[in-house]
């Protein structure tokens, strides 16, 4: 079994809804199971600032597929969920779900970068994985409480503290 921790964001069509309607699909994967979600969290959107807040979230799973596998499972939900991939990056979506972390692997190819090229810089990443992991070390060694002492929370609160 593999542990692996994937971040899941939405602003588009009631994000509670979309975040727990891809809860319920993440938990019917085959040969996974869900063993801890973090607290969910409200951010501002990363780019172009015109759109919604986003609600944000930390899950962590125990699988033996492989992250390719995964990855394709992954996509899947988040077409069946509406996801309409546009030309403009980081715009307004029903749902990402992106893997951060695969045990301690590094992958670097077409279509996966593991750990997550950015998650260092995203406090709506880093803190809910904190909420859920607070003894992480990254696959460099770097522990995740380094990451998080050097990024603000930018105005992030808790979904329900609107
Ligand atoms: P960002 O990657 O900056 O968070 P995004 O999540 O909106 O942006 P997507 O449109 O969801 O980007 O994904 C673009 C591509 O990223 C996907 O087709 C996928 O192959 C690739 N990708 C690379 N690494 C990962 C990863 N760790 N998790 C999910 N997708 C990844
Ligand atoms: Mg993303
Ligand atoms: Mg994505």
């Amino acid at each position: 079994m593999s542990s692996v921790f994937v971040a899941l964001g939405s602003n588009l069509d009631n994000p509670l809804a979309q975040a727990n309607q891809a809860l319920q699909q993440l938990q019917q994967l085959p040969h996974t199971h869900v063993t801890q979600i973090s607290p969910f969290y409200r951010s501002k959107p990363l780019g172009p600032q015109n759109q919604n807040d986003y609600l944000n979230a930390v899950i962590e799973l125990t699988t033996t597929l492989s992250p390719l596998e995964l990855l394709d499972h992954l996509q899947s939900i988040e077409k069946s969920q509406g996801r309409i991939r546009k030309s403009q990056r980081w715009g307004a979506r029903t749902l990402d779900l992106d893997i951060l972390l695969y045990d301690n692997l590094i992958i670097d190819n077409e279509r996966l970068t593991i750990p997550h090229y950015d998650m260092q810089n995203r406090e709506f990443v880093l803190y809910p994985l904190f909420d859920i992991a607070p003894n992480l070390i990254l696959p460099d060694q770097t522990p995740l409480y380094d990451l998080i002492a050097k990024i603000p929370l930018k105005g992030m609160v808790l979904w329900e503290n609107k």
